[in-house]
């Protein structure tokens, strides 16, 4: 007779890596020398998941662009640490991340064309692989029909697409967005907002975005981290259980959309009041 078998213990995989890890992260800017210090930030400690659409939001100072700012190695922390794909993140921005700001940052003395090709030359990247990749870039972003234009020559919207463009073509693997569409109008930022997630879905690149409309942190996002007046701590973290094939007017007619929105402005809402003493 066969004596039972012990039945194998099934193997537990490991958690998979975050993409980002933010550990006790916090940082005091001294101004004046040093005469005084503004608690800017934290303690943060957030996970951000590869792939993902992570969207932030927090009343104005609470530190937003500072978090931003040290995931890209732009500010170094006062305390804590950022490790990107298992990295600790130190004083430059690592290679893989990207970063979109508000402002235009094209050179308005190059062409669309040669802003999106600048970063490659740069790198000493083979002319025929360049090429290849603006030609990509511009696709992704709709510019091919305006690749010998220049940057004075473009509406708002096209001018960011060409800043989007110009991170696009160097392939990150996680794309750091501060506040990208603020400068446009309602209509071109929910285009806008489509070709993100158009972006998103054909690059796979993990997404981090800043932003001041309550409707675009949750009509993106996977997950909407929403944080506390200064010093900005995430006070919830919100899945929203989009589908990846996601559209800005689809979500909008989805009645969770509405319940998701009302939920993030009433945290706002009470941490904005904070900074206005109390009183809206
Ligand atoms: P947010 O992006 O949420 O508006 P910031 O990260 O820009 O907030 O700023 C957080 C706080 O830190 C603000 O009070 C701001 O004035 C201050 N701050 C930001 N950058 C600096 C800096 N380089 N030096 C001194 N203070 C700064």
């Amino acid at each position: 007779m066969l004596k039972p078998q012990p039945v194998p213990e099934t193997p537990t995989a490991p958690a998979p890596e975050p993409h980002v890890r933010i550990a006790d992260l916090t940082k005091t800017y001294e101004i004046d020398g040093g005469a005084s210090r503004i608690d800017a930030l934290g303690p943060v400690t957030q996970d951000i998941t590869k792939g993902e659409i992570f969207t932030v939001v927090g009343p104005s100072g609470c530190g937003k662009s500072t978090l931003l700012d040290v995931i890209a190695g732009l500010q170094k922390p006062s305390a804590g640490s950022v490790s990107f794909e298992g990295r600790e993140v130190t004083g430059k921005v690592p290679d893989g991340i990207g970063v979109v700001f508000q402002e235009d940052a094209s050179f308005p003395w190059l062409t669309v064309r040669e802003n999106i090709a600048f970063g490659l030359r740069r790198l000493g990247v083979d002319k025929a692989e360049i090429e290849t990749r603006v030609e990509d870039a511009l696709k992704l972003v709709g510019l091919a029909d305006f690749a010998r234009a220049y940057p004075g020559q473009l509406s708002g919207g096209m001018k960011q697409r060409t800043c989007i463009a110009r991170t696009l073509v160097m392939q990150p693997r996680m794309i750091l967005l501060d506040e990208p569409f603020g400068a446009l109008d309602q209509q071109t930022r929910l285009i806008m907002n489509d070709e993100i997630l158009d972006m998103w879905r054909r690059t796979g690149a993990t997404v981090f975005l800043i932003t001041h409309s309550l409707d675009e942190a949750v009509v993106l996002a996977d997950r909407v981290g929403i944080m506390s007046a200064r010093p900005g701590r995430f006070i919830e973290v919100i899945e929203t259980g989009w589908p990846a094939d996601r559209t800005t007017d689809g979500v909008f007619r989805d009645p969770h959309f509405g319940e998701l929105t009302g939920h993030v402005w009433s945290l706002l809402k009470d941490e904005s009041t904070k900074i206005m003493g109390g009183t809206a």
